[in-house]
């Protein structure tokens, strides 16, 4: 195979589409823009991002700042562009987003490898292709997909619940218990007082929310959240009633403390094996990142969590991945259609652009599972997990490694200590 097509030439395909035509593939990109717009670009140039200009953190005691360091291992092409692109934001690599999608627009336009072709994708091809079209995929290459997948198997917006790390709660409050005493392993609990319950709800009532976009509020009016389980943002569940919560997600019955029922209960849910971070339960959630930081540290032992991940909703074509993806990221039920980007399920510029380079490599050079140490092992794994059940999207974050033989106690020597063994496993994985 020495001839690949690429559907999108967003921050995926635009990382994947330079890799493979330095390595002498020969590459047709496809790009509906600026034919055809979606409702977030304002160009038609590749690799536009299309809200923030930051990359995030560079630091390695940040996931993404390790996850950097692992794109430039594996010989990332659009991360050295960025930086050749930065703008001063302190130790966040934020870049000149026009010069950003000029450049790399210009060094696709210009490789002799590489043909850039503006048109609208309605079909998957029949010959070997990375489809990365985004949060934002096409309508028709949308019914393409259902058709092939069924419909149950493609969602189109994220219901996002935050996740805490594990030595950031209060281990004097949270007692480990599954609702009667099933799955116990996998649940903590915060139990409420009357008086902390309905602090709680009122935080909720008046929290301040994310300002959606345009579009999105389009989307969102007549989405019918009940329809689409665990999606209603945990502040519409208070809004509906003050006592809606506990009588719902947060009901007390079956985890009884010491023999006694608390007012209500919030769940924490396991978000690895080794228990080093947790999801809380039911709280996907429209407020902005400061409120959720001040909201949900009213929760009993969460006083001090630390924020893994915040939550969202928001706008998002994605794959049930670990339903309809192979172990090497191609379609089961299409075998020579490789998937990256968002649509494969990952979230954030850094993720797409590192599922990019990873089908890439995956495509050409046939590499197995990276070690089980790096953040884009895991993000890996978490695509392709035939365990998986309830799949969100998911981000570089320091949940996903598993936990240090011997973590110092300072936390920031701790992630440090991650990255580096990441890095080190990587390197002696490429070295073999
Ligand atoms: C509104 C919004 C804001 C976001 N803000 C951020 C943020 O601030 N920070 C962050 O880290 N992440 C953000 N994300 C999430 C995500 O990281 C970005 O959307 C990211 O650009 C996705 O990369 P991608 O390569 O998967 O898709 P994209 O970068 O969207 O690229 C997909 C490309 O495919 C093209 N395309 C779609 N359908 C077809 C078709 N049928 N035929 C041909 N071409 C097609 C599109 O025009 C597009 O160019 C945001 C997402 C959305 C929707």
């Amino acid at each position: 195979m020495r001839s690949i097509k690429i559907i999108g030439a967003g921050q995926a395909g635009s990382e994947a589409a330079l890799y493979l035509a330095d390595k002498g593939f020969k590459v047709q990109l496809f790009e509906m823009r600026p034919e055809k717009m979606t409702p977030a670009h304002s160009t038609g140039l590749a690799a536009e991002l299309v809200c923030s200009n930051s990359l995030k953190s560079t630091r390695l005691d940040t996931p993404s700042g390790l996850l950097k360091e692992e794109l430039r291992l594996l010989g990332s092409q659009l991360l050295p562009i960025a930086e050749s692109c930065a703008v001063p934001a302190g130790h966040a690599l934020a870049v000149d987003r026009g010069l950003f999608a000029e450049t790399v627009t210009r060094l696709i336009s210009e490789h002799p490898n590489i043909e850039l072709v503006r048109t609208e994708i309605s079909e998957l091809p029949d010959e070997a292709c990375i489809l990365c079209t985004g949060p934002l995929t096409s309508d028709a290459l949308t019914r393409a997909l259902q058709n092939l997948l069924g419909e149950e198997q493609l969602y189109f917006f994220d219901a996002i619940a935050p996740i805490v790390a594990a030595d950031s709660l209060d281990n004097a409050k949270v007692y480990n218990k599954g609702r009667y005493d099933k799955g116990g392993a996998d649940y903590l609990n915060c139990a409420f007082t009357k008086e902390e319950y309905y602090a709680f709800v009122d935080a909720l009532l008046q929290g301040e929310k994310h300002q959606a976009h345009e579009f999105e509020s389009e989307f969102f009016r007549g989405v019918d959240f009940n329809y689409y389980e665990n999606c209603t943002p945990v502040e519409e569940l208070a809004r509906r009633g003050i006592d809606t919560l506990r009588h719902g997600v947060m009901r007390p019955m079956g985890l009884e403390r010491d023999g006694k029922k608390p007012f209500a209960v919030l769940q924490l849910r396991a978000e690895n094996r080794d228990r080093t971070a947790f999801n809380l339960v039911g709280c996907q959630t429209m407020l902005r990142q400061p409120e959720q930081q001040r909201i949900f540290r009213l929760i009993p032992g969460l006083e001090n969590a630390e924020f893994l991940r915040y939550g969202s909703i928001h706008r998002n074509s994605y794959l049930n991945a670990p339903k309809v993806l192979l172990p090497n990221l191609a379609l089961k039920k299409a075998r020579h259609v490789f998937v990256a980007g968002q649509l494969s399920g990952v979230e954030g510029y850094m993720e797409c652009i590192a599922t990019g380079l990873l089908t890439a490599k995956i495509m050409t050079e046939g590499i197995g599972m990276l070690p089980p140490e790096t953040i884009l092992g895991q993000l890996w794994r978490r695509l392709t997990d035939p365990d998986a059940t309830n799949f969100q999207p998911v981000n570089a974050n320091f949940g996903l490694l598993p936990a240090l033989e011997y973590p110092p106690r300072d936390k920031k020597l701790k992630k440090e200590g991650l990255s580096r063994r990441s890095l080190d496993a990587l390197q002696q994985y490429l070295g073999e």
